[in-house]
């Protein structure tokens, strides 16, 4: 599968289409899933083209997993999570949906499931309060 530009993290990378952005450097880029499974549901993605961890840069990954690492402790203060739930899905038929490489960070909290993948669409207004709480404890890190 070549690589799509127009896929729709590409397009959140490039600036076309907005994110709830909460953290970002010179390889890695965050932002708020809009069809969140849990609060605070984080997007972890590569800024280099990939459509998934079969085909990324192998020296790109290093990187990548210290921003799920920064990401994931972040969870666990901005929002007093009880845990962290880390997943990343390849092809179709590894539950894969959007076609740049990508981790999810799904802060946890006792006897509260996974919503469902993908399917409910959060409010703007929930979702940038997430997202500033996310900032909160990123900008004193
Ligand atoms: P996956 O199925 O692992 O490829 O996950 C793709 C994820 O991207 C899903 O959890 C979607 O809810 C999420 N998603 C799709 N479009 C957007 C968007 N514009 N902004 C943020 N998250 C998105």
């Amino acid at each position: 599968m070549a690589y799509d530009q127009d896929n729709i993290f590409a397009k959140i990378l490039r600036g076309d289409v907005a994110s709830h952005k909460i953290y970002e450097d010179n390889d890695t880029f965050s932002f708020l899933d809009v069809m969140p499974q849990s609060k605070g549901h984080a997007l972890v993605i590569p800024k280099a083209p990939s459509e998934n961890i079969l085909t990324a840069d192998t020296m790109s990954l290093g990187p990548l997993m210290t921003t799920v690492q920064l990401i994931a402790r972040a969870a666990m203060e901005a929002f007093q999570a009880d845990g962290i739930t880390i997943q990343q899905f390849n092809q179709p038929a590894g539950g894969q949906t959007v076609f740049h490489t990508h981790f999810h960070v799904l802060p946890r909290f006792e006897g509260v499931g996974l919503k469902a993948h993908s399917a409910v669409m959060e409010d703007q207004d929930v979702l940038e309060q997430l997202a500033e709480a996310y900032k909160g404890v990123l900008d004193n890190i």
